[in-house]
């Protein structure tokens, strides 16, 4: 029961989406639900709604009756009600009742989510025959249904639905594709599950896990049974194709695609040269060396296009506003004026101090001063200084402004202009933006020093793809422990790891005589420490698939 209860909720969800994509144009079904605890204020709103609703539905028995039926379809599909809306439908027949495609879809989502099918189509059937229009909710239900139901999977009908649907000009989204593809994925029919997803890709359509993992499923099938439809090399292809795309896509994989992984190497491709160990629960060590096989784990930083593209989309942001355009011209000319004098290495920094977060740390207690805690600050610089390292401080010009600063810091803000260490924020500007783009800009081994975890709003409008990897491999977050002679308190900074948290591999594992050779993968899990080993040696020389550099 709670799995249909899930169901049900992705499918109201689903409605909410398509009531946000269409505008207020379209009434969507979510709206002739009853409110469930309704305050005062609506209670008295709807009293004089249905007032004025009675005096019109008097003068129209008929709209009357059609919005009767709304109301009790929706009720009906609140309350898992199947039997009511069988019953609803066969008196909408009879009496020619016209709930429109709300009505109707919510009839069909019910009846889908119970696996009612053949209840479903007649509801279908009955829409084309009065000309109701079919909309991307409706199709998405029936093809749900078809594709993954456990009754009657049929993945081929959902995909003719599919075609139907594109057919009228709807457009395509990743829940008219996915159930498909994972379809034919389950039933083994490997060719239609790449074939599809190949169109998905086209409608530039982004899988997710749940697609990638049914299709390393269905290819590790493919090679335990052998041949019958697309073994061999080709299914090779078609694994290591989609591992490459889980890679770029899914930072952290679950248990899905352990299991995939497990499943697929289980097969070895020449059991008689090959020796395949996959161990779980594996253990990586601070060093980034693997427990199980020894190999050290590669830091994979973002590649120059990826880091290119984050820039373009940082700058768009800043530059939605034109009152900033030339404040982060002078900034960018400063910033490059530094890569292009590098030999003198201006803008000589390895570590950007996030100032704001650093100096609010901890400063939200009753009696706290309303400015920025310049002391904090200046132990997280002083820390970094005398490690030999050289950290860029940015700050905004409200926390330099020697009119704002309390008298006793404005020698130190002084110290830090003249050090130069600041890198000032103009006033309008949010220092967010300056700090993300100076620290992806440098490039290499730059941290970032800040407990900010980027969550808000504006970072959401970043491709999160780029920008957690990017995140994962820069950000250092810091804490205050002890008290230190001579003043301050000792600081803790927490850095990246040296090795990157993703899925490595395929990693060559030649040894010694060159005539060994094979491959290695490393995954994480996401919300586990732990992490799966798989070794595949091969005795005869023989080169891995598709080996990466
Ligand atoms: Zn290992």
């Amino acid at each position: 029961m709670s799995v249909k209860r899930d169901v049900a909720a992705a499918a109201l969800d689903m409605e909410g989406d398509s009531k946000r994509r269409n505008g207020s144009t379209q009434q969507s079904t979510s709206e002739i639900l009853p409110q469930k605890e309704p305050t005062e204020e609506q209670k008295n709103r709807m009293l004089k709604q249905s007032k004025r609703m009675k005096k019109l539905l008097a003068s129209d028995p008929a709209a009357a009756e059609k919005m009767d039926y709304r109301r009790r379809v929706g009720m009906a599909r609140r309350d898992d009600d199947v039997p009511t809306a069988l019953q609803l439908f066969t008196d909408i027949q009879a009496r020619n009742i016209d709930v429109g495609h709300e009505g109707f879809n919510a009839l069909i989502a019910l009846l889908t989510t119970f696996e009612r099918q053949a209840e479903a189509e007649a509801v279908l059937t009955y829409m084309r025959e009065k000309h109701v229009p079919l909309t991307e909710a409706t199709y998405v239900s029936m093809m749900r249904a078809l594709a993954l139901g456990s009754k009657l999977q049929k993945p081929e009908a959902a995909e003719a639905l599919l075609d139907e649907m594109l057919s009228t000009g709807q457009r395509p989204r990743l829940r008219s594709y996915s159930p498909i593809v994972v379809g034919y994925a389950q039933q083994g029919k490997i060719n239609a599950a790449f074939q599809l997803y190949d169109k998905m890709l086209t409608h530039k359509i982004e899988p997710t896990e749940v697609e990638l993992v049914a299709l390393l499923k269905v290819c590790g099938e493919a090679r335990r049974e052998g041949g019958k439809e697309g073994g061999g090399k080709k299914v090779e292809e078609r694994f290591y194709r989609v591992m490459r795309e889980m890679q770029e896509l899914v930072l952290e994989p679950g248990e899905g695609a352990w299991e995939a992984m497990k499943e697929w190497f289980a097969t070895a491709a020449t059991p008689a040269a090959e020796e395949v160990k996959v161990t779980s629960g594996v253990v990586i060590d601070n060093k980034g060396v693997c427990g199980e096989c020894g190999q050290v784990l590669d830091s994979i930083d973002l590649t120059s296009q990826a880091s290119g593209e984050l820039l373009t989309m940082v700058e768009e942001l800043v530059l939605a506003e034109p009152a900033r355009a030339g404040d982060w011209e002078m900034f960018k000319s400063w910033l490059e004026g530094g890569r292009e004098s590098a030999r003198t290495g201006w803008p000589e920094f390895d570590v950007v101090v996030d100032g704001a977060n650093v100096g609010y740390f901890q400063m939200n207690y009753a009696q706290a001063p309303p400015h920025v805690n310049y002391e904090q600050i200046s132990w997280v610089v002083e820390h970094f200084e005398r490690r030999g390292k050289r950290p860029l401080l940015v700050l905004h010009a409200r926390h330099v402004d020697d009119r704002k600063i309390p008298p006793e810091y404005v020698g130190l803000v002084r110290g830090w202009r003249e050090r130069g260490l600041l890198l000032v924020v103009p006033y309008r500007n949010n220092d967010d933006w300056f700090w993300l783009f100076t620290t992806v800009f440098k490039g290499g081994r730059t941290l970032l020093v800040t407990n900010d975890e980027m969550r808000d709003h504006h970072f959401q409008m970043l491709s999160q793809r780029t920008f957690l990897r990017w995140k994962e491999r820069h950000q250092a977050y810091f804490s205050f422990g002890g008290h230190e002679r001579g003043g301050g308190r000792s600081v803790k900074i927490e850095a990246p790891a040296v090795y990157s948290r993703c899925i490595q591999g395929p990693r060559s594992m030649k040894e010694g005589s060159g005539k060994e050779g094979g491959e290695s993968w490393h995954l994480p899990k996401a919300g586990s420490e732990e992490w799966m080993c798989v070794q595949v040696r091969r005795k005869d020389g023989e080169e891995g698939v598709n080996e990466e550099k």
